[in-house]
């Protein structure tokens, strides 16, 4: 018997998969070939690994000068002050925080479906109902769909862009609009894990809004473009007064250690990793789409790294086929149709995807 009943409503949506991981006896990772979780095959870059081994040695003292500094650098990039930034290990942490401080008295989450469900399953923990709007044909999200879902219990409206599982974006014009004039009657976030892998896309971020004092927040990652998803950081901009709320439930963003903040600030000024990790991507991502065409899987473009594609078998069947071939992918039910999404690795890798997928039917 359980000592103690956390949750009577069973209202906890979080994803068991850490713990499903140790039940199943599933093989060990470090020892297959990980396209599951969109990691950066070529990071962490070397100038980070250095900084952060460098870095060790002072990890007796709390880092708050170095995180301030940090913090300033952040802003600096970002064009805004410094009191809009937060850090945190890993943005997942912060979307976390922000779903338990918005909807600790319950209230309503708008987002498109699918999308991104760390915050959406956090804020429905504590509470909160899931107003989920499907995207358009084009993937892209039905912004005239999701104002109108939006009512006064509204707290929140999430956007990803671009979006996960999906790897689709929505036109930069078109979401600065809303986001400019939506804001004004309901905070949005606006989740840019991947924007920097969509170059050359009809996208573009919304800091500039925060900038013009919009009521938007904006998270980022170093797990992705920076290649240092095991090293969590990440951060968010947002007005400075939201900021100091969400502070209130944290060491004022200490969550993060020396060694990572030392990696982070290497990594950003690193930006010949950056250009090669869009270069070796891309490459990837086009050897990719061309084989999927030859077999016949009609994928989503992708301005990510990862691309999603509707598979004939369902979801589980491709997970323990593709684990019986040694590789991790990730499978997502999309309106009660299986999907499989891929996370683009190295070349190397993605020619053992596709032989792989070459011999499941
Ligand atoms: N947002 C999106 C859209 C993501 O896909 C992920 C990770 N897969 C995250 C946030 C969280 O990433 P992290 O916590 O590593 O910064």
């Amino acid at each position: 018997d359980m000592p103690l009943t956390l949750d009577p409503e069973n209202r906890i949506y979080r994803s068991p998969m850490v713990r499903e991981h140790f039940l199943d006896k599933k093989p060990d990772l470090s020892k297959m070939i990980r396209l599951g979780s969109n990691e950066n095959p070529y990071g962490p870059p070397k100038s980070a690994q250095k900084a952060a081994c460098d870095s060790v040695v002072g990890g007796n003292r709390y880092a708050w000068q170095e995180m301030f500094d940090l913090v300033d650098k952040i802003a600096k990039k970002e064009g805004v002050s410094k009191e809009s930034i937060m850090m945190g290990p890993g943005s997942s942490d912060l979307l976390e925080k922000v779903a338990l401080v918005l909807f600790m008295h319950g209230g309503n989450i708008v987002s498109a479906d699918p999308c991104y469900m760390s915050l959406i399953q956090v804020a429905k923990s504590v509470g909160a109902t899931w107003k989920a709007v499907p995207v358009r044909e084009d993937h892209s999200h039905d912004l005239k769909a999701m104002e109108a879902a939006v009512d006064k219990d509204t707290k929140l409206i999430y956007i990803c862009n671009p979006n996960n599982p999906t790897g689709a974006i929505t036109s930069g014009k078109e979401l600065l609009d809303f986001c400019s004039r939506v804001s004004e009657k309901v905070p949005i976030f606006v989740d840019e894990a991947y924007i920097e892998l969509a170059v050359g896309a009809d996208t573009q971020s919304m800091v500039s809004l925060l900038q013009k004092n919009k009521n938007v927040i904006i998270a980022r990652t170093f797990s992705k473009i920076m290649g240092m998803a095991g090293i969590r950081v990440g951060y968010m901009a947002a007005q400075p007064a939201f900021i100091a709320e969400i502070e209130k439930i944290t060491r004022g963003g200490m969550g993060i250690s020396y060694t990572s903040i030392a990696a982070a600030s290497a990594a950003m000024d690193d930006n010949e990793f950056q250009g090669m990790t869009r270069k070796l991507n891309h490459e990837a991502k086009t050897y990719l789409y061309a084989n999927l065409d030859k077999m016949g899987y009609k994928y989503i473009p992708s301005y990510t790294n990862f691309v999603i594609f509707p598979i004939k078998i369902a979801g589980k069947e491709m997970l323990s086929k593709m684990t019986a071939k040694g590789i991790v992918v990730r499978s997502f039910d999309i309106q009660n149709k299986p999907w499989c999404r891929v996370s683009i690795g190295t070349m190397d890798e993605m020619k053992s995807f596709v032989s792989a997928l070459g011999t499941i039917s």
